[in-house]
């Protein structure tokens, strides 16, 4: 019987016996670097972590499991994934890339790949015609959805179905969202990308990242690459991330939960000149939104009246925290133009409409009442009420 998500979570479909591991209920955690032969050519189906790690291999199970895939790769972050991921292309190859993605994706393909004559597109896929751009070379497509930090939406189907007529591979970064919220390969996507440093994980206590696919032939690579390169998630990490996965379920619906009531919130602040949530009905993307996945997330990004009103609010939170990254059981606040997409190109960034006054929340599951009344100070405050 298939599962749902929420069990999934917490149970892999496994062949194995039910008393393996002693019957324990948390997976063990396989602190090695090797492993013993019996004899020769008598492998116990583990030789040396870099290979693969049992505790690694539950993981990347599970996580294959939660997006409908059949092969899943942790790596020690979602940079490491994304690095490797670009290992599977050859110089002058050509890749579309959405124009707002995050930093560290921007800044490894302009400065690492660009080095190994992989040539990117940077285009607004949300909005462009891809079709418009695919050359000779073209080889993939990098998207995110909602991007990283103007949430444009990009509809995941449709720009399936271009990949597939022009033999392209279609890649989903889905930190955003989650497993939970949303599934790529579903519909059509060839790689799904993870930092399971944000919601996977959860917690904000360790890094990670993820490939995920059902195609056999780019698993087989993926295999080979990560293995070779040697950037796999370590034993105890693997576990800390299973053990974030089995909340995944409660923790999104809570964020998103608040996530909504902040927005609404924040709509009704005077020093507030937008708020871009694609769980609000205004939001270009929502209907797309609705279309393709199973909630909104609960990522804001918001735009205050000027520089001086959003740095005084950094200065000033102290229960939501000034810090980057997202994902997390704690709330967030990030000032994307010195953080996330500081080393983007400035030019760029204003043209995605990232400014001095454009502030990211990444809600947590605090008590939505005890965030506002935070918001609430801190707004009072500057505006002298
Ligand atoms: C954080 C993030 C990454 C990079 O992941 P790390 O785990 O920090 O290396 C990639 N994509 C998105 C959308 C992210 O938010």
């Amino acid at each position: 019987m298939a599962r749902r998500i929420e069990t999934k979570c917490i149970h892999i479909v496994s062949e194995e016996a039910e008393n393996a591991h002693y019957g324990a209920i948390s997976y063990p955690i396989y602190q090695t670097a090797t492993f013993s032969h019996k004899g020769v050519g008598q492998s116990s189906g583990y030789d040396y972590t870099r290979l693969q790690n049992p505790t690694k291999e539950q993981l990347e199970k599970t996580v294959a499991q939660l997006e409908n895939g059949t092969d899943a790769f942790a790596f020690t972050s979602g940079m490491a994934a994304i690095d490797c991921l670009m290992e599977l292309f050859e110089p002058n190859d050509n890749i579309i890339s959405d124009s707002d993605l995050y930093g560290g994706s921007i800044r490894l393909f302009q400065n690492v790949s660009a080095k190994n004559k992989l040539e990117f597109t940077s285009i607004d896929c949300y909005k462009e015609n891809i079709e418009d751009y695919i050359k000779e070379n073209t080889k993939a497509i990098f998207i995110e959805t909602p991007t990283n930090p103007m949430m444009n939406v990009t509809d995941i189907a449709k720009t399936a179905e271009i990949a597939r007529a022009h033999n392209l591979m279609l890649i989903v970064d889905n930190t955003f969202l989650s497993p939970y919220f949303s599934n790529p390969l579903d519909l059509g996507a060839d790689v799904v990308v993870h930092s399971g440093t944000k919601y996977l994980g959860g917690h904000n206590d360790t890094l990670s990242g993820f490939l995920v696919t059902k195609r056999a032939d780019i698993a087989e690579r993926l295999a080979f690459m990560i293995k070779t390169t040697g950037a796999g998630l370590a034993p105890f990490d693997s576990w800390l991330i299973l053990r974030g996965i089995k909340t995944l379920g409660i923790r999104m619906e809570r964020a998103q939960e608040n996530a909504f009531k902040i927005a609404q919130w924040l709509k009704e602040q005077s020093a507030v000149t937008k708020v871009i949530y694609p769980g609000l009905p205004e939001h270009p993307g929502y209907e797309i939104m609705k279309k393709q996945a199973r909630g909104f997330g609960a990522m804001i990004t918001f735009q205050v009246k000027d520089k001086e009103f959003a740095e005084s609010i950094l200065n000033r939170v102290r229960l939501i925290r000034f810090a980057e990254s997202l994902g997390g059981v704690e709330t967030l606040i990030t000032y994307p133009t010195t953080q996330t997409h500081a080393d983007v190109p400035e030019e760029i960034r204003i043209k995605n409409g990232i400014t001095d006054s454009t502030l990211r929340l990444s809600v947590g599951i605090e008590n939505v009442e005890d965030l506002i009344d935070e918001l609430e100070k801190v707004f009072g405050e500057l505006e002298g009420k």
